[in-house]
């Protein structure tokens, strides 16, 4: 039997296995149907200015996980960047997560940071114990106010849905904070590829043992040439969509270009109804240290994901788990094929949680090798 294993999708979940696998002395071959790799994280020079450009929108490097640190600066010099959202709502500019210059601004006050808190908490529901959807987590931990003028709206926009209908994790992946710090993320580690991402995966991928098929998409019929497959595809694309489509939101970006500084900032969201686009984003000051006199602007749209589009955010409302399972059980009757990533599993998952779940399976998928054991459909339970 041949030793060969077939990698489908050249994003961080492919290329972190391919590399883990190819050092372990394995002959892997990558299959990726776009022109490019890295996925969504893909980032190249725009040819007018110079700009680095994150070709399907921002992606800020964050994580507490020192393994992936560890692991992403072997292939890439980090430069220092703190991810600082502004947010526009009601023709003012606030900055986000909500912070006591954000609570202090919106209801023109002066608090300090245990009178905020208390503040804070009298505007939230507490009649709400246990909050399930997005709005109850909003309106218990923020209030009627601030829901309505940073969350409910920028949510519908971004996900087309009203956010009773939306789970309350969404909203936990922001924090609230009752001092000035205004870093979007509370992670111990947060930076931008000196290179961008695609030059991060393109060493990634540069071991003896790993061949990368550009423009070409992979059959599942084409599996029986493998000893192993990893996909990074879509789950419901595998099966040929045969329990139906799993909803994603995809995005449209209208891009600007202009001389100098257009916005002042990375990152400013749109979070009431004036606008039909949820964000822009301005993609030099994400390479603060680098001097250019064009800029490239991003108008950020969200819509449903029709076929044929590109498919960003799973949905995931506990009718599409339904339909996943489904897809689930499918997969673990299929020998020899395991699903990762994003699309794979159907989550929402950030680089850092995509690296260290590619990084896991290498390992699992060593360890049995090793003990002559089945390598599992998934190592990560999309369901959980
Ligand atoms: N969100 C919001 N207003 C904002 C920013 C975020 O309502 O100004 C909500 C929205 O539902 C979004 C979620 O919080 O989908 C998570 O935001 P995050 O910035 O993590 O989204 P991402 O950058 O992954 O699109």
């Amino acid at each position: 039997m041949t030793k060969n294993v077939a990698i489908i999708g050249a994003g961080f979940s492919g290329a972190v296995i391919a590399h883990q696998l190819a050092k372990a002395g394995y002959q892997v071959e990558v299959f990726e149907s776009r022109s490019h790799i890295a996925g969504n994280c893909h980032s190249e020079r725009d040819a007018e200015t110079n700009v680095m450009v994150h070709i399907y929108g921002p992606h800020i490097f964050h994580t507490d996980n020192e393994r992936v640190w560890k692991f992403v600066n072997e292939f890439s010099e980090f430069k220092p960047y703190v991810n600082r959202v502004k947010a526009i709502t009601n023709n003012r500019v606030y900055t986000l997560p909500i912070n006591l210059l954000t609570i202090n601004q919106f209801f023109n006050k002066t608090l300090r940071p245990a009178e905020a808190q208390e503040f804070l908490a009298e505007q939230g529901d507490k009649t709400i114990e246990n909050p399930v959807t997005f709005e109850d987590q909003a309106l218990r931990f923020v209030g009627r106010d601030l829901y309505e003028a940073f969350f409910k709206t920028y949510t519908v926009k971004q996900w087309g849905l009203d956010p009773t209908e939306l789970p309350a994790s969404i909203l936990k992946r922001l924090p609230v904070r009752f001092n000035y710090d205004d870093n979007y993320f509370s992670h111990k580690y947060q930076g931008m590829p000196k290179d961008g991402y695609t030059a991060i995966v393109e060493k990634i991928l540069d071991v003896p043992g790993i061949t990368v098929h550009l423009n070409t998409p992979f059959k599942p019929e084409q599996k029986s040439d493998y000893a192993h497959v990893f996909y990074s595809g879509p789950i419901d694309a595998w099966f040929g969509h045969r329990e139906g489509r799993l909803p994603y939101r995809t995005l449209d970006f209208e891009v600007h270009r202009d001389q100098g500084d257009y916005q002042g900032n990375a990152v400013i969201n749109y979070c009431d109804n004036a606008q039909r686009y949820t964000r822009i984003t301005e993609h030099k000051h994400f390479s603060p240290w680098e001097q250019h006199e064009g800029t490239v602007c991003y108008f950020e749209y969200s819509r449903q994901c029709e076929e044929g589009d590109t498919p960003y955010y799973p949905i995931r409302l506990a009718r599409d788990k339904v339909q996943l399972e489904k897809y689930v059980n499918l997969a673990n009757d299929e020998p020899n094929v395991t699903f990762i990533g994003r699309l794979g599993t159907y989550r929402y998952l950030d680089m850092d949680v995509t690296i260290d779940e590619a990084l896991k399976t290498a390992d699992k998928f060593l360890e049995c090798a090793n003990e002559k054991a089945q390598m599992p459909a998934f190592v990560i339970n999309p369901l959980g």
